[in-house]
């Protein structure tokens, strides 16, 4: 017998759970794309989004996932020989690093590890041996998905100013965006690259690329950019086309619409309250597990996690053994260990992630930290008690 039919719960991060009303906005017919109610809509979507990014510069929409936009930030910036300093925190940071490498930028890699945040004291270093200034860009993310560690941008900020360093500062918020505190003009960000599916609650295929004009300086002899990922006339169109460098991508216009309402309804610091909330009803859980068993939180200092994924450590073959059960038995699908692969678990078994972003409620993350007790106890793998009394405990007084 299987307990898993029934509404089935998608918990990883990203894509995350969609709302119904997301849903039904996007389930109608394709709208005129010449004149009408789409050129207001996006017209509308664009200053709406510079609203969740806390920016009054300009805001660029791609027809992409996160890689596509991740591409359009290097491709507006650099020129092929231009150096980055990339600050890795896990899986993310690294790709993002990657991807400029491979489009012919010298990428200079410092790298916290896979359960820590950056350094600051590290990137104090780096730009002071940087003496002529060769290094045009220094890269992070936000939130590392795969480490599920949260860096403090600000503090990173500081020490760019600090140092005197003309460095764009560019921020990965892919994980973040609508989920933990960001205010991209405040903190001194001059790009900053989300995506639709995961804090804004729409499905996967739109990417955004925010920037501002000392950002835009270097577009003037960036020579990456290419006719599609210029990124001036998607945020400065003289027409509509323009917008998408062809056809709009109507249907996701329309569900991010009502993604950007919601938002608006909710407001934002509520937003980052209730997710702050619901992460810290999971760490409460997971700590309670842990204190008897081989549970343990990949980021140990509460103040350092993302407040919208939670990565774990429990032993290979206890994470892949567990999500499985899940699947099968609770209709609950978690995260898989993301680039936490060792030579003894080569295929990072031993991982797991909880994905609690955008349309996530008390009950929803109650279900999965049940579920995941369930299956603890199924699977025989030893865990301490009272882990969904310390998280009913949270929820009662966030
Ligand atoms: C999900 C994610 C990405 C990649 O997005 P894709 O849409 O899978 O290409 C990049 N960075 C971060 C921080 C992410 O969470």
């Amino acid at each position: 017998m299987t307990l898993a039919n029934g509404r089935t719960y998608l918990a990883i991060p990203g894509p995350s759970v969609m709302p119904d009303r997301v849903l039904q906005a996007m389930h109608r017919a394709a709208p005129n794309i010449y004149e009408g109610e789409l050129h207001d809509l996006t017209r509308a979507v664009v200053e709406d989004l510079k609203k969740v990014a806390d920016t009054r510069h300009q805001a660029a929409i791609y027809i992409a996932n996160g890689h596509g936009v991740w591409e359009a930030a290097v491709a507006n910036v650099f020129s092929r020989g231009d150096k980055a300093l990339v600050l890795g925190t896990g899986r993310f940071a690294q790709g993002w690093g990657e991807v400029a490498r491979r489009m012919g930028v010298e990428v200079e890699l410092i790298d916290f590890g896979r359960r820590a945040p950056i350094d600051p004291t590290k990137l104090t270093e780096a730009l002071a041996a940087d003496r002529d200034h060769r290094i045009k860009a220094v890269m992070c993310v936000q939130v590392d998905t795969a480490s599920s560690v949260r860096n403090d941008i600000p503090v990173l900020r500081r020490v760019l100013d600090e140092a005197g360093h003309p460095a764009l500062f560019m921020v990965d918020c892919i994980a973040s965006l609508a989920c933990d505190e960001f205010h991209m003009d405040d903190w001194g960000v001059d790009v900053m690259v989300s995506a639709s599916q995961k804090g804004l609650m729409t499905p996967p295929g739109l990417g955004f690329v925010f920037y501002n004009d000392k950002a835009d300086k270097a577009r003037d002899t960036a020579d990456l950019a290419s006719f599609y990922w210029d990124w001036r006339p998607r945020a400065e169109p003289q027409v509509y086309y323009q917008y998408f460098a062809g056809t709009a991508p109507t249907h996701h216009l329309f569900g991010l619409r009502e993604a950007l309402d919601m938002i608006a309804e909710e407001t934002l610091p509520t937003i980052w309250a209730r997710h702050s909330a619901l992460a810290r009803a999971i760490w409460a859980a997971c700590e309670a597990w842990g204190a008897e068993g081989p549970l343990e939180l990949n980021i140990s200092d509460p103040a350092l996690r993302s407040h919208a994924v939670t990565a774990l450590r429990i032993g290979a073959p206890h994470g892949t053994a567990l999500r499985h059960w899940l699947i099968e038995n609770a209709g609950v699908t978690l995260g898989i260990g993301l680039g936490m692969e060792t030579e003894e678990d080569p295929r990072g078994d031993g991982f797991f992630r909880i994905g609690h972003m955008g349309h996530v409620n008390a009950h929803m993350v109650m279900g999965v930290l049940g579920a995941i007790q369930s299956g603890l106890t199924a699977l025989n793998i030893p865990h301490g008690r009272g882990a969904l009394d310390a998280a009913a405990e949270v929820l009662a007084r966030p």
